[in-house]
């Protein structure tokens, strides 16, 4: 794969990236697969477990987050886990087959205080174990990303969400480019950067586009691309917005997997309200990850089990991919 590194592009115009998405489907579907082909095995899929250390209570105002605490939802708000439960957590993800784990906790940013040296130990306990370790904690410094990097952390997680455009649209309590800047510092910081977003804020095709553009335009792209539909969560803004389309899905993973061919491309929240014909189209597009969780959550939406996802990608002749990309 390092030879054709050279030819990964990093100036995609808004247009070209249309011109891909708006393909005739099974153009569209039977390209990305092409590109899929060339720089992954395309039978592999990684199993990436997700798992919520600190839960809602979030000053944030995200429109599709169960997690803020501005919204009435049946989420239970949890203090930050024992290090010890985490890491029994990361045991059993292990022992399921999965090769990365994500711990996430619903703040606004980081803090440096007590609450982050914890994060820091669960990261050292958690790459012991010989897992790909990766946080999605809100924004960043570059001295906190600093600190992660020297603990382990494999990965960041930072979506863009939706386009530049749109951005206001959906979240108020903070800006597009303080999510670029955490990027950037995650980046600077040696650590391998996962940034995607969301379908189904009610976004248009455009700002879909504008959004891919963002990410496959950066100096080097995200090693980890996210690409989740809305999972309507009741009391937040978007509870009743449309259910994605299984088209508009498949494209929007088809058109990453073009503009960013060395990534791994992350089929991730909304695979609940997909079966599994759907989902063999996602894979079909180039999405080579899924994401799985403890007690069928994703965070804090549901999401199926561990062991209906490893018999699914048995039916479909699939297997967990080992670590590393
Ligand atoms: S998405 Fe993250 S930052 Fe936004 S409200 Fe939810 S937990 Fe907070």
């Amino acid at each position: 794969m390092k030879d054709n590194l050279k030819s990964i592009r990093h100036d995609w115009t808004k247009d070209e990236l249309l011109g891909i998405y708006n393909k005739p489907l099974l153009t569209l579907v039977f390209e990305a697969a092409a590109v899929h082909r060339q720089w992954h095995p395309a039978e592999e899929v990684q199993l990436s477990t997700l798992l919520s250390v600190k839960t809602g209570g979030c000053p944030e105002d995200c429109s599709y987050c169960g997690q803020a605490a501005r919204y009435h939802t049946d989420i239970e708000v949890q203090a930050l886990l024992p290090t010890a439960t985490v890491v029994a957590h990361a045991k059993r993800a292990k022992d399921s087959g999965s090769t990365r784990f994500c711990m996430a906790a619903a703040w606004r940013e980081v803090r440096d205080n007590r609450d982050f040296d914890r994060i820091i130990e669960m990261v050292k306990e958690v790459n012991a174990l010989g897992l790909e370790v990766c946080c999605t904690l809100g924004m960043l410094t570059e001295s906190q990303a600093r600190r992660l990097q020297e603990a382990g952390l494999y990965a960041y997680n930072h979506n863009l969400d939706t386009s530049e455009e749109y951005y206001d649209e959906i979240i108020s309590t903070r800006t597009f480019d303080n999510r670029v800047k955490t990027i950037t510092n995650v980046r600077n910081a040696g650590i391998t950067v996962c940034s995607g977003g969301i379908i189904g804020l009610g976004e248009s095709k455009t700002d879909r586009i504008a959004m891919l553009c963002t990410l496959a335009s950066m100096e080097k792209h995200p090693e980890s691309v996210p690409i989740n539909a809305l999972a309507r969560v009741k009391g937040t803004p978007l509870e009743n917005n449309p259910k994605v389309d299984i088209w508009d899905m498949v494209r929007m993973i088809a058109t990453a997997r073009i503009a960013m061919p060395a990534s791994m491309v992350r089929l991730s929240a909304g695979r609940l309200e997909m079966d599994e014909v759907e989902q063999a189209w996602c894979f079909m597009a180039g999405a080579n990850s899924i994401f799985t969780g403890e007690r069928e959550r994703l965070l804090v939406t549901p999401n199926p089990s561990i062991s209906d996802d490893l018999d699914m990608l048995a039916r479909l002749g699939l297997k967990p991919m080992g670590k590393g990309w």
